[in-house]
């Protein structure tokens, strides 16, 4: 039968002689190899003391966008929803109401924006998808969490804090401090 794949191994059925069957000459050769490593750079990292740097292209946590002047971008529009490959996003739109023009960008908003961490895939659909620069992948990422619904980030645990009313919070969510 022809081989899938050049890694498959003829298995040795030889009789052991006197030294292999009693293990010792392998614990040796074993206890070797695990001396060597500790002359090795140590590839662990101590997070959350030490961090990684991420690679340019790195796509973390999402951010729900605000324009300049601290009103939500996202029009409930869907389109983000859509694209999802993994069906992480839900959403309920609403209609602003006259006095909240400073609240919202557009006339219909996101009443509800949900997106399930456990389900996303951090593939950035969503950003290509959206037509109003809403949501985008930031350089964070989800901390642990001890149950499942923690990780469904809603509105509040999304937005980016208000440039206007919010501006300590903004430098430090973007790294400025
Ligand atoms: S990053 Fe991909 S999987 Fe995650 S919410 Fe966006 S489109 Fe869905
Ligand atoms: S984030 Fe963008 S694509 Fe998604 S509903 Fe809002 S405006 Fe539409």
């Amino acid at each position: 039968m022809q081989a899938l794949t050049n890694r498959a191994k003829e298995v040795d059925r030889r009789q052991m002689t006197f030294l292999e069957s009693i293990y010792l000459w392998n614990i040796f050769k074993g206890m070797i190899v695990t001396f060597k490593h500790l002359f090795k750079k140590r590839p662990t990292i101590q997070y959350p003391e030490q961090q990684r740097t991420f690679s340019p292209v790195f796509r973390g946590l999402h951010v729900l966008n605000r324009d300049e002047e601290g009103r939500e971008r996202c029009t409930a529009c869907g389109l983000c929803a859509v694209a999802c490959p993994a069906e992480a996003i839900t959403m309920e739109a609403a209609e602003r109401l006259p006095g909240e023009e400073n609240l919202y960008r557009e006339e219909k908003y996101a009443a509800r924006y949900e997106i399930n961490m456990l389900r996303c895939i951090f593939c950035g659909l969503c950003e290509e998808a959206c037509p109003k620069d809403a949501i985008y992948l930031s350089e964070t990422f989800a901390p642990a969490n001890y149950n499942r619904r923690g990780f469904v980030y809603g509105k509040q645990d999304l937005l980016i804090p208000n440039p206007k009313t919010e501006a300590p919070e903004l430098a430090k969510a973007k790294g400025i401090h």
